[in-house]
């Protein structure tokens, strides 16, 4: 997979591209990731790559030139179409099943905006227009670098086993489910006893359980992408979590772990 990034601050994607994952699957050759400086595509000698809005109001405006032209060198070099994503605020929530779906793609692009945004006919050049959640950052380099992570971690090499991200919370539709490791009893906190039976059955059930719970509780809103078994819901309607209103959130810490 090539992953692109148009943006002003290539220097910003340095650090978290050269560790851990990211950097396996650089090495491994299951991505390439290339920074593209769009400035360099700017028209006048000052490379001039903002101007003011029209109408007025405050701060600087991307200019669509130097974008435009950067997107049109690089799909003219492309050997298939690359799939363009905006960063922006005002795009389609991220989450995990558009992590799914661009994993799938050979060629992405992210254009990260600056500034107090981008001259409206930028739009025009993108598939998709994405945001990482309802606040307002500086740039799209941080959303576009939590876009690509999301997307690497999917594709086949990269983590070491397969089922990690199968497991993970979102990918079937549930928050993960509680997990622990040694030692089994830590200042008076035991790891559940199931955990330790050997039994994988009741593991299985359990954990099923958890994450049921964690997600009831959490965030009841997912529970209605869910097929639950009669069971499951005889099990929530027990604990009053399969209407959401019923329920107050304690999203703290703490353990809220039912009994095994
Ligand atoms: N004035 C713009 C608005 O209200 O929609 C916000 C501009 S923001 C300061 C500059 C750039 O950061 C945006 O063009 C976008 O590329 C990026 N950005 C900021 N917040 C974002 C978010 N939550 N998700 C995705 N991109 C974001």
């Amino acid at each position: 997979m090539l992953i692109q990034f148009l943006t002003l601050f290539p220097e910003m994607f340095t650090g978290p591209f050269s560790c851990s994952m990211i950097k396996r699957a650089q090495e491994r050759g299951v991505v390439t990731l290339e920074t593209i400086d769009f400035r360099a595509y700017a028209e006048d000698r000052h490379r001039t790559v903002d101007d003011t809005p029209y109408g007025g109001g405050p701060g600087m405006i991307l200019k669509p030139e130097p974008i435009f032209k950067a997107v049109e060198a690089i799909t003219a070099k492309a050997s298939t179409k690359p799939y363009i994503i905006l960063t922006t605020p005002q795009g389609e929530p991220f989450r995990q099943q558009i992590a799914v779906e661009l994993s799938k793609m050979p060629h992405l692009i992210f254009i990260c905006g600056h500034y107090e945004g981008f001259d409206e006919r930028i739009r025009t050049l993108a598939d998709r227009e994405l945001s990482i959640g309802d606040y307002v950052l500086t740039g799209g380099e941080l959303p576009a670098m939590v876009m690509a992570d999301a997307v690497i971690r999917l594709l086949p090499g990269v983590l070491g086993d397969p089922q990690s991200a199968a497991q993970d919370s979102f990918s079937r539709g549930l928050l993960d489910y509680p997990q622990y490791t040694k030692p089994a009893e830590f200042r008076g906190m035991a790891v559940p006893a199931v955990l330790l039976s050997g039994d994988h059955g009741k593991i299985e059930a359990w954990r099923r359980q958890q994450a049921l719970l964690r997600t009831a509780r959490r965030r009841p809103e997912l529970l209605a992408g869910i097929e639950l078994s009669p069971s499951e819901r005889e099990f929530l309607e027990e604990h009053q979590l399969l209407n959401p209103e019923k329920q107050d959130l304690p999203m703290k810490g703490g353990n809220e772990i039912e009994s095994d």
